[in-house]
């Protein structure tokens, strides 16, 4: 069955939020048999709401929209809905009671600009959201639906899981579709394509091989009546997967590379330093906005200047000899990492992140050194980017995955 998404608000169009929440949608959508034709994107106009909202509803069985449903003048949603099945929003008293109930339990009262948000038209239900003051509204008349959603990804993500997908799914018998990405490392695309080639050419699953930021993807894409039989195709492809591929898969779906790292360095008992140089601090941040990395991380060093490497026990004449951007000294930068933490693994960057070329070296530049008590790796990348925040970015990603990858060869 058709959906379509309508993406409210003007702050949208000047380019200061992005539009996630479309994304969100027409990547869940499908797992409930809705296949999304249209995203539509608009300020927040009444006339451009109505006219977009009529369209949709002409042409779709689902119309999905999200933000306008805060209590300023500029939230129009409920205004455009029910103007496009005419009828007229009038306060619920259940609804009020909810939001007097919101405000009072964090001791403020409510402004009388959130009555709109109690209310409802005929044909609305409320869609509960106990992350915020709006309530979705579901709304069925002539056997269509529109369903709104407020604009905050934390209250619209819950409001998606917990109240309208299960609803969606008693509701349609569609054929669903559920997906599942494996991420991979340590092998190339083509080299992939050869071992994948017993799971490859078949309609259902469809297995397709995509080269991302975080290495390469196998996707497998399962078509079926229902959601659990979806997932037996899915649970019998990670056999083959898990079979075929073995260590060199990373991660599955929105599972992070520092994720999969701290998971691997705990069910090891495995410690962690770093050395960082061009990536500053960048890799120990992402290890760290992971919950339990106090557990295998001891400590990482911002070793930016020259001066401050030697102080840190690089050799001087690497240094003069090499450049600081160099495998020599990233080896003897990966060595430090591990020994001044005193950890089991040393992971070291050093590089160029911005757009000045340094001696011969190319910006975007960066050597990823990891090491452990026996062994160092030195591997060198080119990451080139006008943007020092993505160069720096790119190489911790890479840098994360490189020691998944030295632990993972070395098992
Ligand atoms: P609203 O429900 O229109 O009041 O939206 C409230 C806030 O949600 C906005 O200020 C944005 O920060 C965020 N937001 C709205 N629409 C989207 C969207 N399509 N994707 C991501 N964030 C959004
Ligand atoms: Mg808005």
């Amino acid at each position: 069955m058709d959906a379509e998404i309508i993406a409210s608000g003007t702050e949208l169009l000047m380019g200061e939020t992005q539009d996630t929440n479309s994304s969100f949608l027409s990547s869940h959508l499908p797992s409930v048999g809705l296949q999304v034709r249209k995203i539509t994107i608009i300020g927040d106009d009444f006339q451009e709401y109505s006219e977009a909202l009529h369209k949709a509803w002409e042409k779709s069985s689902f119309v999905f929209t999200t933000g306008g449903l805060g209590p300023t003048k500029d939230d129009l949603t409920r205004e455009a809905i029910a103007d496009l099945v005419n009828e007229k929003p009038s306060v619920n008293e259940e609804q009020l009671k909810i939001l007097k109930r919101f405000f009072s339990a964090r001791n403020s009262d409510m402004p009388d600009t959130n009555i709109k948000q109690s209310w409802l038209i005929p044909s609305s239900t409320a869609i509960r959201n106990p992350n915020g003051t709006a309530p979705g509204w579901w709304v069925e008349k002539n056997n269509k639906f529109v369903i709104a959603m407020p604009g905050p990804p934390r209250e619209l993500y819950p409001m998606w899981e917990n109240e309208i997908k299960p609803k969606l799914l008693s509701l349609l018998d569609n054929e669903v579709v559920m997906t599942k990405s494996y991420k991979t490392i340590g092998l190339s695309e083509a080299r992939i394509d050869e071992m994948a080639s017993p799971i490859l050419g078949s309609e259902n699953p469809y297995v397709g091989i995509y080269a991302k930021e975080d290495g390469i993807h196998i996707r497998a894409i399962a078509k079926a009546k229902d959601q659990n039989k979806a997932l037996d195709i899915l649970k019998n492809i990670d056999n083959k997967v898990e079979h075929i591929f073995g260590s060199y898969v990373w991660g599955t779906d929105d599972e992070l590379p520092e994720e999969s790292l701290l998971k691997l360095l705990l069910s090891k008992k495995k410690t962690l330093g770093l050395m960082e140089s061009c990536t500053a601090g960048t890799i120990a941040n992402k290890i760290t906005n992971i919950d339990g990395s106090s557990n295998s991380l001891h400590g990482g060093l911002v070793s930016y200047s020259d001066a401050t490497k030697i102080q840190f026990g690089i050799n001087e004449d690497s240094i003069t000899k090499f450049t600081s951007i160099s495998e020599q000294v990233c080896r003897e930068m990966a060595i430090k990492a591990k020994d001044i933490f005193n950890a089991d693994y040393g992971i070291a960057t050093t590089g160029i992140a911005g757009n000045q070329q340094i001696e011969d070296i190319i910006p975007g530049t960066v050597f990823i050194g990891i090491a452990d008590n026996s062994k160092v790796k030195v591997s060198k990348h080119l990451f080139p980017s006008n943007n020092r925040n993505a160069v720096k970015n790119r190489a911790s990603t890479m840098a994360i995955l490189s020691l998944i990858d030295f632990i993972s060869e070395n098992i």
